[in-house]
Protein backbone atom coordinates (compact mmCIF):
# COMPACT_ATOMS: atom_id res chain seq x y z
CA UNK A 1 0.00 0.00 0.00
CA UNK A 2 1.01 3.56 -0.89
CA UNK A 3 2.00 5.58 2.34
CA UNK A 4 -0.73 7.99 1.27
CA UNK A 5 -3.27 5.77 0.74
CA UNK A 6 -3.13 4.81 4.46
CA UNK A 7 -3.96 8.40 5.65
CA UNK A 8 -6.74 7.81 2.66
CA UNK A 9 -8.30 5.17 4.33
CA UNK A 10 -7.84 6.18 8.27
CA UNK A 11 -9.79 9.87 6.15
CA UNK A 12 -12.83 7.79 4.92
CA UNK A 13 -12.80 5.48 7.72
CA UNK A 14 -13.18 7.98 9.91
CA UNK A 15 -10.27 7.14 12.60
CA UNK A 16 -7.09 8.52 13.28
CA UNK A 17 -3.31 7.28 13.09
CA UNK A 18 -1.23 8.01 15.98
CA UNK A 19 2.35 9.97 15.17
CA UNK A 20 5.06 9.04 18.30
CA UNK A 21 7.57 10.86 18.60
CA UNK A 22 10.48 9.33 19.24
CA UNK A 23 14.27 9.87 19.88
CA UNK A 24 16.38 6.36 20.58
CA UNK A 25 16.51 2.86 19.00
CA UNK A 26 14.56 1.35 21.70
CA UNK A 27 11.67 3.70 21.73
CA UNK A 28 10.96 2.89 17.77
CA UNK A 29 10.81 -0.95 19.23
CA UNK A 30 8.48 0.05 21.79
CA UNK A 31 5.80 1.89 19.32
CA UNK A 32 6.22 -1.02 16.82
CA UNK A 33 5.55 -3.84 19.35
CA UNK A 34 2.67 -1.99 20.21
CA UNK A 35 1.61 -1.40 16.81
CA UNK A 36 2.52 -5.28 16.39
CA UNK A 37 0.06 -6.34 19.40
CA UNK A 38 -2.78 -4.20 17.50
CA UNK A 39 -2.18 -4.59 13.90
CA UNK A 40 -2.73 -0.71 13.80
CA UNK A 41 -0.46 1.53 11.32
CA UNK A 42 1.73 4.02 12.98
CA UNK A 43 3.45 7.02 12.31
CA UNK A 44 6.95 7.32 13.65
CA UNK A 45 7.87 11.22 14.40
CA UNK A 46 11.16 13.04 14.75
CA UNK A 47 11.30 16.75 15.55
CA UNK A 48 14.54 18.69 15.36
CA UNK A 49 16.23 17.71 18.49
CA UNK A 50 15.17 14.63 18.11
CA UNK A 51 16.42 13.70 14.82
CA UNK A 52 19.76 15.35 15.75
CA UNK A 53 20.01 12.56 18.16
CA UNK A 54 18.75 9.45 16.81
CA UNK A 55 20.40 10.37 13.09
CA UNK A 56 18.20 11.41 10.24
CA UNK A 57 19.49 8.67 7.74
CA UNK A 58 19.31 5.63 10.89
CA UNK A 59 15.82 6.36 11.51
CA UNK A 60 15.41 6.10 8.09
CA UNK A 61 16.78 3.07 8.19
CA UNK A 62 15.58 1.64 11.31
CA UNK A 63 12.08 2.54 10.28
CA UNK A 64 12.63 0.68 7.07
CA UNK A 65 14.08 -2.44 8.74
CA UNK A 66 10.99 -2.60 10.72
CA UNK A 67 8.69 -2.04 7.94
CA UNK A 68 10.16 -4.90 5.94
CA UNK A 69 10.21 -7.17 8.81
CA UNK A 70 6.77 -6.93 9.92
CA UNK A 71 5.02 -5.82 6.87
CA UNK A 72 2.77 -3.12 8.86
CA UNK A 73 2.18 0.46 7.58
CA UNK A 74 4.80 3.19 9.22
CA UNK A 75 5.12 5.85 7.84
CA UNK A 76 8.08 7.88 8.92
CA UNK A 77 7.67 12.12 9.43
CA UNK A 78 9.82 14.69 9.86
CA UNK A 79 8.55 16.78 12.77
CA UNK A 80 8.17 20.96 12.31
CA UNK A 81 10.83 21.81 9.93
CA UNK A 82 11.62 25.56 10.06
CA UNK A 83 12.96 26.28 6.87
CA UNK A 84 13.39 25.17 3.46
CA UNK A 85 16.84 23.42 3.91
CA UNK A 86 15.94 21.41 7.04
CA UNK A 87 13.25 20.41 4.83
CA UNK A 88 15.06 19.57 1.78
CA UNK A 89 17.80 17.28 4.18
CA UNK A 90 14.65 15.36 5.08
CA UNK A 91 13.09 14.45 2.03
CA UNK A 92 16.64 13.36 0.18
CA UNK A 93 16.95 11.35 3.02
CA UNK A 94 14.37 9.17 2.21
CA UNK A 95 12.02 10.28 4.79
CA UNK A 96 7.90 9.22 3.97
CA UNK A 97 6.48 12.19 5.30
CA UNK A 98 7.90 15.59 5.62
CA UNK A 99 6.24 18.70 7.94
CA UNK A 100 6.65 22.21 7.17
CA UNK A 101 5.97 24.61 10.05
CA UNK A 102 5.95 28.29 8.45
CA UNK A 103 2.75 28.98 10.88
CA UNK A 104 4.90 31.60 12.64
CA UNK A 105 5.69 33.17 9.17
CA UNK A 106 3.73 36.02 7.40
CA UNK A 107 0.85 34.21 5.34
CA UNK A 108 2.04 34.46 2.32
CA UNK A 109 5.43 33.67 3.10
CA UNK A 110 4.46 30.21 4.71
CA UNK A 111 2.51 29.64 1.63
CA UNK A 112 5.64 30.43 -0.52
CA UNK A 113 8.07 28.38 1.29
CA UNK A 114 5.29 25.65 1.75
CA UNK A 115 4.93 25.27 -1.94
CA UNK A 116 8.44 25.15 -1.93
CA UNK A 117 8.84 22.67 -0.41
CA UNK A 118 5.69 20.60 -1.69
CA UNK A 119 7.12 20.85 -4.98
CA UNK A 120 10.84 19.90 -4.45
CA UNK A 121 9.27 16.69 -2.31
CA UNK A 122 6.83 15.22 -4.80
CA UNK A 123 9.63 15.64 -7.68
CA UNK A 124 11.91 13.43 -5.58
CA UNK A 125 9.48 11.02 -4.39
CA UNK A 126 5.76 11.66 -5.82
CA UNK A 127 4.51 9.32 -2.71
CA UNK A 128 6.15 11.71 0.03
CA UNK A 129 3.50 12.98 2.40
CA UNK A 130 3.43 16.75 3.16
CA UNK A 131 2.72 18.47 6.09
CA UNK A 132 1.51 22.06 5.79
CA UNK A 133 0.73 24.25 9.47
CA UNK A 134 -1.15 27.45 9.81
CA UNK A 135 -1.80 28.66 12.88
CA UNK A 136 -0.77 29.29 16.23
CA UNK A 137 0.60 26.62 19.02
CA UNK A 138 1.61 27.70 21.87
CA UNK A 139 4.05 25.74 24.21
CA UNK A 140 7.19 22.86 23.82
CA UNK A 141 6.52 19.27 24.19
CA UNK A 142 7.35 19.04 28.15
CA UNK A 143 5.40 20.02 30.97
CA UNK A 144 3.73 23.95 31.08
CA UNK A 145 2.99 25.72 34.36
CA UNK A 146 0.27 27.71 32.35
CA UNK A 147 -0.73 28.39 28.45
CA UNK A 148 -3.42 30.53 27.17
CA UNK A 149 -5.20 29.97 24.19
CA UNK A 150 -6.32 33.44 22.23
CA UNK A 151 -8.90 32.56 19.70
CA UNK A 152 -7.41 34.64 17.45
CA UNK A 153 -4.52 32.23 17.13
CA UNK A 154 -6.76 29.47 15.92
CA UNK A 155 -6.83 28.62 12.16
CA UNK A 156 -8.98 30.72 10.19
CA UNK A 157 -11.48 28.71 7.63
CA UNK A 158 -11.01 31.16 4.76
CA UNK A 159 -7.23 30.99 5.14
CA UNK A 160 -7.13 27.08 5.72
CA UNK A 161 -8.86 27.20 1.85
CA UNK A 162 -6.20 30.00 0.43
CA UNK A 163 -3.60 28.16 1.85
CA UNK A 164 -4.28 24.48 0.78
CA UNK A 165 -5.31 25.95 -2.73
CA UNK A 166 -2.11 27.90 -3.06
CA UNK A 167 -0.06 25.20 -1.76
CA UNK A 168 -1.56 21.59 -2.83
CA UNK A 169 -0.50 20.53 0.74
CA UNK A 170 -1.64 16.27 1.44
CA UNK A 171 -2.40 17.36 4.93
CA UNK A 172 -2.67 20.38 6.87
CA UNK A 173 -1.90 20.68 10.83
CA UNK A 174 -4.37 23.51 12.91
CA UNK A 175 -4.74 25.21 15.87
CA UNK A 176 -7.68 24.70 17.37
CA UNK A 177 -7.12 25.06 21.13
CA UNK A 178 -4.15 22.52 20.91
CA UNK A 179 -1.32 22.75 22.86
CA UNK A 180 2.35 21.40 22.59
CA UNK A 181 3.41 19.14 26.11
CA UNK A 182 1.23 19.56 28.79
CA UNK A 183 0.03 21.17 31.78
CA UNK A 184 0.85 20.75 34.82
CA UNK A 185 -0.89 18.09 37.18
CA UNK A 186 -4.31 18.45 34.72
CA UNK A 187 -5.10 15.97 32.58
CA UNK A 188 -8.00 17.70 31.75
CA UNK A 189 -6.74 20.26 29.66
CA UNK A 190 -6.72 22.08 26.79
CA UNK A 191 -10.12 22.38 25.52
CA UNK A 192 -11.04 21.61 21.67
CA UNK A 193 -12.80 24.73 19.93
CA UNK A 194 -14.52 21.56 17.65
CA UNK A 195 -17.16 24.16 15.87
CA UNK A 196 -13.96 25.64 15.10
CA UNK A 197 -13.12 22.10 13.44
CA UNK A 198 -16.03 21.44 11.71
CA UNK A 199 -15.64 24.98 9.96
CA UNK A 200 -12.17 23.55 8.87
CA UNK A 201 -13.10 20.40 7.50
CA UNK A 202 -15.80 22.08 5.69
CA UNK A 203 -13.53 24.61 3.82
CA UNK A 204 -10.61 21.89 2.47
CA UNK A 205 -12.61 18.46 2.82
CA UNK A 206 -10.05 16.91 0.88
CA UNK A 207 -7.11 17.55 3.17
CA UNK A 208 -5.56 15.26 5.88
CA UNK A 209 -6.22 17.20 8.99
CA UNK A 210 -3.71 17.11 11.89
CA UNK A 211 -3.51 17.60 15.70
CA UNK A 212 -0.42 18.67 17.20
CA UNK A 213 -0.56 18.30 20.85
CA UNK A 214 -2.76 16.02 21.70
CA UNK A 215 -0.78 14.61 24.78
CA UNK A 216 -3.13 15.51 28.10
CA UNK A 217 -5.99 16.30 25.43
CA UNK A 218 -9.15 15.38 27.44
CA UNK A 219 -10.25 11.28 25.78
CA UNK A 220 -13.65 12.80 24.88
CA UNK A 221 -12.14 15.87 23.05
CA UNK A 222 -9.90 13.69 21.15
CA UNK A 223 -12.74 11.32 20.45
CA UNK A 224 -14.88 13.77 19.07
CA UNK A 225 -11.93 15.53 17.02
CA UNK A 226 -11.75 12.36 14.89
CA UNK A 227 -15.33 12.27 14.07
CA UNK A 228 -15.09 15.64 12.83
CA UNK A 229 -12.55 15.03 10.54
CA UNK A 230 -9.01 14.78 11.98
CA UNK A 231 -7.13 12.06 10.99
CA UNK A 232 -3.55 11.70 12.22
CA UNK A 233 -2.76 13.07 16.19
CA UNK A 234 0.72 13.61 17.25
CA UNK A 235 1.74 12.00 20.53
CA UNK A 236 5.13 12.84 21.96
CA UNK A 237 5.43 14.53 25.75
CA UNK A 238 3.20 11.91 27.25
CA UNK A 239 5.75 9.62 25.71
CA UNK A 240 8.28 11.09 27.36
CA UNK A 241 7.22 11.18 30.81
CA UNK A 242 6.09 7.46 30.55
CA UNK A 243 9.71 6.52 29.64
CA UNK A 244 12.02 8.91 32.10
CA UNK A 245 9.56 7.77 34.96
CA UNK A 246 9.57 4.27 34.61
CA UNK A 247 13.72 4.45 34.35
CA UNK A 248 14.06 6.50 36.85
CA UNK A 249 11.66 4.37 39.16
CA UNK A 250 13.91 1.22 37.65
CA UNK A 251 17.33 3.23 38.49
CA UNK A 252 16.10 4.16 42.40
CA UNK A 253 15.10 0.40 42.83
CA UNK A 254 17.92 -1.40 40.88
CA UNK A 255 21.10 0.76 41.45
CA UNK A 256 23.78 -2.48 41.21
CA UNK A 257 21.95 -3.00 37.26
CA UNK A 258 24.48 -2.05 34.72
CA UNK A 259 22.49 -3.88 31.77
CA UNK A 260 21.45 -1.69 29.00
CA UNK A 261 18.74 -3.72 27.84
CA UNK A 262 17.37 -4.50 31.54
CA UNK A 263 17.64 -0.71 32.29
CA UNK A 264 15.35 0.11 29.39
CA UNK A 265 13.14 -2.69 29.11
CA UNK A 266 10.68 -0.95 32.15
CA UNK A 267 10.62 2.28 29.97
CA UNK A 268 9.90 0.35 26.38
CA UNK A 269 7.30 -1.17 28.22
CA UNK A 270 5.81 2.21 29.43
CA UNK A 271 5.64 3.92 26.08
CA UNK A 272 4.12 0.77 24.50
CA UNK A 273 1.77 0.88 27.09
CA UNK A 274 1.25 5.34 25.96
CA UNK A 275 1.20 3.62 22.49
CA UNK A 276 -1.24 1.08 22.65
CA UNK A 277 -3.57 3.19 24.67
CA UNK A 278 -3.89 5.97 21.97
CA UNK A 279 -4.32 3.57 19.47
CA UNK A 280 -7.17 2.12 21.04
CA UNK A 281 -8.56 5.51 21.39
CA UNK A 282 -7.44 6.60 18.21
CA UNK A 283 -9.62 3.90 16.16
CA UNK A 284 -6.76 2.50 14.34
CA UNK A 285 -6.30 -0.66 16.02
CA UNK A 286 -6.93 -3.58 13.60
CA UNK A 287 -6.41 -1.24 10.73
CA UNK A 288 -2.98 -2.81 9.80
ZN1 LIG B 1 3.90 19.77 16.77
Amino acid sequence: MKLIEIMEKAHIGRYAIGQFNISTDEQITAVIEAAKNLNSPVIIGTSEGERDFIGVDQAVALVKTWRDETGLPIILNADHCKDFNSAKEIIDAGYDSVHFDGSKLPFKENIEITKRVMEYAKSVNPSIIVEGELGYLPGGSDIHKEVKINIVDLTEPEQAKEFVKKTGVDSLAIAIGNIHGMKEGGADDPHLYLDRLEDIRRAIPGVFLVLHGGSGTPREDLQKAIKSGIVKININTEIRVAYKNALKEFLEQNLDEVKPYKILSPAMEAVKKVVEDKIKLFGSEGKA
